[in-house]
């Protein structure tokens, strides 16, 4: 069926990890390090390397279960940090599994995200114009579809200066665990776990929001999965859920992909490919 619909992930798969990965770790370092102690250096930087060390059996949790691999990005690993951080340090209001502790704990996250994040100077990869602009011509829409604020996202794409402006569905919260709102589009058929090689946790594809979001798309532009691209840099999270709805998928693979991504990409056959530079993802585009 030819493709008539592609949508991208924003934060990795147009942008460029590496260099907005390392404003964001120093700046989220600095903060923490002004927060607790200039003397907590090592100590913040033993927890970030216990997460790449754990991950991907350690996921990203944001309340529902574990929904990526918390090395994914920079993002999750500081995220993932900070708890293992604040557990090392055993203060009383930010230690271990007390619900009040761990409600403090993910609001102090979110202030030192949002903060770290908002901070950064947007860096797209050399290529996302190019990849932007035949995936306009190849295709009647184009969608990018993110956990980012549409606001932000549709801010940050407008210097590119494309030769039209591209819809933003953002807030697809994909990490959340849940029943989506809306039915069709084939979720019926999509389990609630799914166990793949060289993984121990199993995969958890059912997540609610970003059905919903994907729906609305579908349904907006007249499209089906089976008509549709989604290209993502986290398997688990971008393209396990929408592979399974019966979209193709296009893997933006990080410098560290993991057996069992690669597992999840060979199940899906030839609707799935893959490629470390963006515009690997114009062969799809025939
Ligand atoms: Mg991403």
């Amino acid at each position: 069926m030819p493709l008539r619909l592609i949508i991208f992930d924003f934060d990795g798969t147009l942008t460029d990890i590496g260099r907005e990965g390392d404003q964001f770790e120093a700046a989220y370092e600095g903060m923490v390090l002004r927060i607790f102690g200039q003397d907590r250096r090592e100590a913040w930087r033993t927890a970030i390397a216990g997460v790449r060390a754990d991950a991907p059996e350690l996921g990203w949790d944001m309340g529902s279960g574990a929904a990526a691999p918390g090395d994914a990005d920079p993002y999750i690993a500081a995220t993932l940090a900070l708890g293992r951080f604040c557990t090392e340090l055993d203060l009383p209001t930010l230690s271990g599994e007390d619900p009040k502790a761990r409600k403090t704990r993910g609001e102090l996250g979110g202030a030192l995200y949002q903060a770290a994040y908002g901070a950064l100077h947007p860096a797209f990869r050399e290529d996302t114009v190019r990849v932007l602009e035949a995936a306009m011509a190849a295709v009647p829409f184009v969608r990018v579809v993110t956990n980012s604020s549409t606001a932000k996202v549709t801010e940050k794409l407008r210097p590119l200066g494309l030769s039209r402006p591209i819809g933003v569905a953002g807030d697809a919260r994909k990490f959340e665990i849940s029943e989506p709102t809306t039915q069709g589009f084939g979720i019926g058929g999509v389990g609630s776990v799914w166990q793949v090689p060289g993984l121990r946790r199993p995969i958890q594809p059912r997540r609610g929001r970003y059905f919903d979001v994907l729906a609305d798309v579908w349904r907006d532009t007249g499209t089906t999965p089976q008509e549709t691209l989604v290209v993502g840099d986290i398997v688990e999270l971008d393209l396990v859920l929408p592979g399974l709805l019966g979209a193709s998928v296009h893997y933006v693979a990080r410098e560290r992909t993991h057996s069992y991504e690669s597992a999840i990409l060979r199940a899906f056959g030839e609707k799935a490919t893959m490629g470390r530079a963006l515009s690997d993802v114009l062969t799809r585009l025939g």
